[in-house]
């Protein structure tokens, strides 16, 4: 495990290296008690978005949604910086050192769109994995009103919905997609139009 003294990686490169060694490490996990691995789900979503012609920016969102589970990866500082264990503001939290808005708003409210799909969609509750059913509970369960209201209003719900969907949809055990190589690729591109837009 990377400690608390690891310098903040600073380049495309060094943030890509540091999710590419975390990924191989870890990614073998299980998806939360899907029939799928980490990587595999990661991958999915990143492959789904990508073949619905999304952007750069909005694969390389749905391949990290669910980077917060690794939150101890980044450092103890993390705790301190007042992250609890809720993977979606973990991940944002992680993420908003380096990427751009799309990636950081998606990953931030992804299990908010769930919650908020399940309270304007009915179909949609019907057709989560029972896992996810699982955790709705725990996540608050379907938006009431005003909640979908102030979800609503978000100037990046679209995306945000979108990431949502790939994510729902990349459970499927044995689903070929392009490899951890690929979508790293995409990760430095995105980092290095962010670096170059933000200087
Ligand atoms: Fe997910």
């Amino acid at each position: 495990m990377i400690g608390q003294t690891m310098p903040t990686p600073d380049s495309p490169a060094a943030v890509t290296a540091l999710i590419r060694d975390i990924l191989e490490r870890r990614g073998g996990e299980s998806y939360l008690g899907e029939a799928v691995s980490m990587t595999e789900h990661m991958l999915q979503s990143a492959w789904i978005a990508e073949q619905a012609g999304e952007t750069p920016g909005v694969v390389v969102a749905a391949l990290l949604h669910d980077i917060g589970h690794y939150t101890g990866e980044f450092g103890d500082d993390y705790i301190d910086r007042g992250v609890d264990n809720l993977h979606e503001e973990a991940g944002a939290r992680i993420l908003e050192r380096w990427f751009p808005p799309e990636v950081i708003e998606a990953v931030r409210w992804h299990v908010a769109a769930k919650r908020y799909l399940c309270a304007v969609e009915p179909s949609y509750l019907e057709a989560l994995s029972d896992a996810s059913r699982r955790t709705l509970e725990l996540q608050g369960g379907p938006m009431d009103e005003k909640e979908a209201r102030q979800f609503a209003a978000n100037p990046w719900r679209d995306t945000i919905v979108r990431v949502r969907r790939y994510d729902d949809g990349a459970k499927v055990p044995g689903r070929q997609t392009p490899g951890l190589d690929h979508y790293l690729e995409l990760v430095e591109q995105v980092l290095e139009d962010w670096n170059v837009e933000a200087a």
